[in-house]
């Protein structure tokens, strides 16, 4: 039977006697949902991308019998399609509570809530085909007649499982962090206008029998699958993030181009025009968006690269530390005897000593002095890495120490035709709150490498006040430091470069230690130097009390 004598639609869908806004409000809106519906299943292959796929296929096939309702006169077809609404209709808000349920707990629910789930449905299944659902067909409108069903149930399990939703959304938005928080707030906000705006519309089409009405409620599909594919490029992974640009332009050119074939009337130059722009931005966007994708996925890979190369390297330095301080240990002591038996010898102890054996024995003491003094270097190097450094404040004078020094040196700058004068202040120095053994290496260090490296004239050591502090300056004729050489100076292994550096043995350790050693005492240490040639002045200075710390 037929209600009305306008023309049957073509292909079950196409009639020219319908409104102009219903393919507008229907044909995106799936285009849009499947599209998205199809992304998100092939991304996610798991129960969150079968859910969304099974909400975009049921939003799908109720827009399709929607239109059939709208566009066919056959009474048969229009009952037959109108029938599955009611079942659509509840399937739609059942799934779209699982989907907030697998969304916010990243499991599967419950076999008791799925029973609750359908127990719900399962009057919408059995009624689906009485007079409850479909009462009869009213020719004059060309609709059926609705069941009490209909009217009655099918609203008030919209509104229940809506309401239901937003409870469990807002109990784990409570427990969720800051990330998270941002992710439910954008599923909850498309989730919401869409199964809020479906539910108003269609239950005000119903009641007031204004079936237009009802496409408004479509378009909260297409902001609800805009949303849903934000969420997954703004928060899953870059190679997503690409697809989810894909399919974002994508929708819009359907929206945009739908707009353009369905319009009957007016003006078609601008949304050309505003199509043709719509391709060609999404063109950009896309690439733009691939291009960076690329770049972080590289960086991503050459990050990972060095991150086990620097465990490695950690690694490596801690066998080298933990080497360097077994061989200098093993190596400090016989040289420790060593000299003791050369002063033993010195002093007469193993028999009478000739001039001859006595400038041996001089000799031999600055080689094994100059040997201890590298061991002991090392020692600091690797206590300091591993933090085992410890200094031992008390207080004591600096001069002792010089004093102490001038003698140990004394051979060595007569062996090389070097004078090396010291000079003190007229009055004695207050006494100093120091590690005195340390900073005895660190004069030692600078007064070593001040003769290492000086060929002719010599070595001054002076000890002055300056501010309240004392201040030690080291003075030589030697090598000089060129300006280039200054700023890594005191840096670990720093030798320099040109040949009359590296013919002198050292380490490149002394003065790395000895401005740790020097820091330490809340002190400084620098270099000055007239350049190439004209000799180098190396200064330090502490202060004579050291600060107190607060203790708690
Ligand atoms: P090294 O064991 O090589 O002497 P240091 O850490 O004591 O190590 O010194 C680092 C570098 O600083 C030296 O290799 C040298 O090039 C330069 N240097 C140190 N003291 C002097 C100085 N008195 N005159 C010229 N150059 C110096």
């Amino acid at each position: 039977m037929y209600c009305s004598d306008i023309p049957a639609p073509s292909f079950l869908i196409f009639s020219s006697s319908v409104p102009y806004l219903l393919y507008y409000s229907h044909i995106p809106a799936t285009a849009v949902s499947l599209l998205l519906g199809f992304f998100v299943y092939f991304q996610n292959r798991y129960l969150i991308g079968r859910i969304l796929f099974g909400i975009a296929g049921v939003f799908a096939l109720w827009s399709f019998l929607d239109l059939i309702v709208w566009t066919n006169i056959n009474t048969e077809i229009i009952t037959i399609a109108w029938s599955f609404f009611g079942l659509l209709y509840s399937l739609l808000y059942i799934l779209s509570l699982y989907f907030v349920y697998v969304f916010l707990d990243g499991k599967d629910i419950s076999s008791g809530k799925k029973s609750i789930m359908g127990l719900l449905l399962l009057p919408v299944v059995i009624f689906s085909w009485s007079t409850y659902n479909i009462a009869g067909f009213d020719l004059d409108k060309c609709e059926v007649i609705e069941g009490p069903i209909f009217t009655n149930y099918y609203y008030f399990l919209g509104l229940f499982l809506f309401v239901w939703i937003i409870a469990v959304t807002i109990n784990r938005y409570k427990k969720a962090d800051k990330e998270f928080r941002k992710q439910i707030l954008f599923l909850i906000i498309g989730m919401g206008l869409f199964l809020f705006s479906f539910f108003v519309s269609g239950y005000l089409a119903s009641h007031l029998d204004n079936f237009e009405l009802e496409q408004y409620g479509l378009f909260g599909m297409t902001v609800f699958m805009a949303f849903l594919a934000y969420l997954i490029v703004r928060f899953k992974t870059f190679h997503v993030k690409l697809l989810g640009a894909q399919a974002l332009v994508a929708s819009l050119i359907i929206l945009i181009g739908s707009e353009l074939l369905l319009r009957t009337s007016g003006d078609r130059i601008l949304p050309i025009f505003t199509f043709l722009l719509s391709i060609l931005f999404g063109f950009f966007l896309i690439r733009s968006v691939k291009n960076e994708v690329k770049r972080k996925e590289e960086l991503q890979d050459v990050t990972g690269k060095l991150e086990v190369a620097n465990i490695e390297l950690k690694k490596m330095d801690n066998i080298k530390s933990e080497f360097i301080s077994i061989a200098s240990h093993q190596l400090r002591t016989p040289l420790g005897t060593l000299k003791g038996y050369i002063s033993m010898a010195k002093g007469g102890d193993f028999g009478e000593v000739s001039s001859q054996m006595s400038e041996a024995l001089d000799k031999m003491k600055v080689l094994d002095d100059r040997l201890l003094q590298l061991v002991e270097n090392l020692l600091d190097l690797s206590k300091m890495e591993s933090g085992k450094i410890e200094y031992d404040f008390k207080k004591s004078k600096i001069e002792d120490i010089l004093k102490e020094l001038s003698n140990a040196f004394v051979f060595s700058a007569k062996d090389k035709g070097l004078y090396l004068h010291f000079l003190y202040p007229k009055k004695s120095l207050p006494e100093i709150e120091m590690d005195g053994g340390k900073i005895r290496e660190v004069a030692s260090n600078l007064i070593d490498n001040a003769l290492k490296y000086s060929k002719e004239g010599g070595v001054t050591v002076k000890l002055e006040v300056n501010n309240n502090k004392a201040r030690v300056i080291v003075s030589d004729s030697g090598i000089g430091i060129p300006s280039q050489e200054m700023p890594n100076l005191f840096s670990k292994f720093s030798r320099g470069n040109d040949k009359s550096r590296l013919t002198v043995s050292g380490t490149g350790l002394g003065l790395y230690v000895a401005k740790n050693m020097i820091e330490a005492h809340h002190g400084k240490i620098w270099a000055e130097s007239d350049g190439a040639g004209k000799g180098s002045r190396f200064i330090f200075e502490i202060p004579f009390t050291q600060p107190t710390i607060p203790t708690t």
